[in-house]
């Protein structure tokens, strides 16, 4: 794997919030951080108060809190003070629907205004909110409003009619549905921008507990069904504080997270951290696309931008001349989740942007970023960076009923952490065994592998269920797939382990292309050849097998399981996230 630094400047250091990583860590405490935003008397807290309300009371209403780029470009602005009041109504909306204090409130729409005012407003109101991803189809959608019992929802006409009108018979519970472009009032079927006017824009803050739920958010189902996972109000001082520090915000920044509220960083990310620290943030209706994504970065003024690796590869395939046609010199901050970010992307950062791309590890679980590489860090390209402050993470092993740290550096093994953190979650929704058999010996347990180098920079290597076994040798396969990734050649790849009588289990990739290239077998020989010679025999693939696209989830997640389920021929599984995909 590269060892080498990209150095960051003096500059760079100077200005970021943390500008010595050690002295904060030696700092830190969570109580300190509760003590950067305001709370509320009695110790009670809200997060709609700390990502809106405070700012006006600072005098900030009238500051641009979100611009939204609808899909044909237009945008609109919303001020704090917009927000405030829009989402004031909003809750006194449900209010008037009688929705309690804890109540789940779903929500099933795209990246428009409306979804932020409704997770605003639900979370003022002191309810639950729970954003579903509009491209779920309706299994999905039917069994995560099963599990949280859903009886409220907001949507739009069409997604209404398309998804959820069938489902009705069998969600007897959902009873109240808001269509934000709905029409006369029908029963049960709201005309939520009727409701709004009638509304009051004033409306106290409901005062929660640390403790209290105020969202729940599913995962990914890359690895099987997916989870339901419940974050508190208490959650709000991680959101803030790692806005702050991991993603280095500033209030004069503009800022774009570019994931879906549906996922958890379209949420922790994309709400609740940059309107906590007070930024201008970007929404962009529209889905992925490579030219709409420069202009967004050149005429917003974009100065800190968050998206994930599967982005930044379909960037890097369509070539330099559509950001070199770009003026993208405002740009000081990029990092990336979701997913391993190969060293060849971060470097591709620095080649076409002027500074890499800051990889950061965590999961719906934790609720905000855990590991990550900061402003004023050396980054190692490949490597996720150091534990936030204020975070023990560690390598283990299991043993015998519990488990062992691995402290030896460049030891691999399962990647935990000390729990007690106040954006971790607190439980999984109605699976209390499956959430408790995650914590062992005071470890919280994250399913995936990784090493920490002498320098204290983790490097994740799989996840627990993918790595592969082969003739002694333990086999990551991001390492596999970065060596595959720097040949020109290859877009994308995943890497799985065949059982193999002999060696336990052979190494098989699926590729997929670039532009340009046909999947031939000089192609495949050449790919092999380079393999070999970058990571040795032992560990190159012994197979290659091209693909147009490989399977991903809706969050953009390679489905390494559904590969290795085709390949044996055993059943699927949990496919609700799957995003369509040509073999
Ligand atoms: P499920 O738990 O349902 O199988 P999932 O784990 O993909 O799905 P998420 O919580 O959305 O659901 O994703 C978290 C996972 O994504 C992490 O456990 C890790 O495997 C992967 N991940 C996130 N960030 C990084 C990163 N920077 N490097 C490597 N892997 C990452
Ligand atoms: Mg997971």
């Amino acid at each position: 794997m590269a060892q080498e630094f990209i150095r960051k400047t003096v500059k760079q250091t100077a200005q970021a919030n943390m500008p010595d990583y050690q002295q904060e860590v030696a700092d830190f405490s969570w109580e300190t951080a509760a003590g950067l935003l305001d709370g509320l008397p009695d110790g009670r807290i809200n997060i709609a108060h700390e990502a809106i309300d405070r700012h006006l009371a600072n005098g900030k209403g009238d500051k641009v809190a979100l611009r939204w780029i609808a899909k044909d470009g237009e945008r609109f602005d919303y001020t704090y003070l917009d927000l405030a009041e829009r989402s004031n109504r909003f809750a006194n909306v449900l209010r008037t629907l009688g929705v309690e204090k804890g109540e789940r409130v779903y929500s099933l729409l795209g990246r428009v205004p409306e979804l932020y005012i409704a997770a605003l407003g639900t979370l003022k109101a002191g309810a639950v909110f729970c954003p579903l991803f509009s491209a779920f189809g309706p299994e999905p959608l039917k069994s995560r409003m099963e599990i949280g019992n859903a009886k409220l929802l907001v949507t739009s006409k069409r997604l209404y009619k398309r998804k959820v009108a069938a489902l009705r018979g069998e969600l007897p519970n959902l009873t109240e549905i808001l269509l934000i472009d709905g029409e006369e009032n029908n029963e049960d079927l709201h005309n939520l921008p009727h409701m709004m006017v009638s509304a009051s824009e004033e409306f106290v803050v409901e005062p929660m507990e640390r403790e209290d739920p105020a969202l729940l958010h599913f995962t990914s189902g890359t690895t099987g069904k997916p989870k339901g996972a419940v974050h508190v109000h208490g959650a709000v001082v991680a959101h803030h504080v790692t806005g702050r520090i991991a993603l280095d915000l500033h209030a004069k920044d503009v800022y774009w997270c570019t994931a879906d509220p549906g996922w958890v960083t379209g949420t922790s990310y994309g709400i609740i951290a940059p309107l906590t620290n007070g930024v201008t943030m970007i929404v962009d209706e529209a889905e992925f696309d490579a030219t709409r994504w420069y202009k967004i970065l050149e005429e917003e003024h974009v100065t800190v931008w968050y998206t994930a690796p599967t982005a930044i590869r379909m960037l890097m395939k369509t070539g330099m001349d559509l950001p070199k046609a770009r003026d993208l010199s405002r740009l000081r901050f990029m990092a990336s989740v979701g997913e391993p970010l190969n060293p060849e992307a971060v470097i591709w950062g620095v080649e076409v942007f002027g500074m890499p791309f800051h990889d950061n590890w965590w999961q719906t679980e934790t609720g905000g970023i855990m590991i990550a590489n900061y402003a004023s860090m050396d980054v190692k390209p490949g490597s996720m960076g150091k534990p936030l402050p204020g975070i023990t993470a560690g390598i283990v092993e299991k043993t015998n009923g519990g488990v062992r740290e691995l402290t030896k550096p460049s030891a691999i093994g399962e990647l935990a952490l000390r729990p007690g953190w106040p954006s971790m979650m607190r439980t999984y929704l109605h699976e209390e065994a499956r959430y408790k058999k995650c914590f062992v010996d005071d470890w919280y347990l994250s399913g995936d592998l990784a090493m920490r180098d002498s320098d204290g920079y983790f490097w994740f290597v799989g996840r627990a269920d993918d790595v592969i076994k082969s003739a002694g040798h333990l086999i990551g396969p991001f390492e596999v797939e970065s060596a595959l990734l720097e040949h020109e050649a290859v877009a994308e790849v995943a890497i799985i382990g065949i059982p193999d009588e002999i060696v336990g289990e052979i190494v098989k990739a699926y590729v997929a292309l670039k532009p340009g290239y046909e999947p031939d077998e000089d192609l495949r020989l050449d790919l092999v050849g380079h393999a070999r010679k970058r990571l040795g025999p032992a560990v190159a693939p012994k197979e290659i097998a091209f693909r147009k696209n490989l399977p991903k989830t809706r969050s953009g997640k390679i489905m390494r399981r559904l590969l290795k389920a085709r390949e044996l021929g055993l059943p699927e599984g949990d496919i609700s996230t799957l995003e369509s995909d040509e073999q």
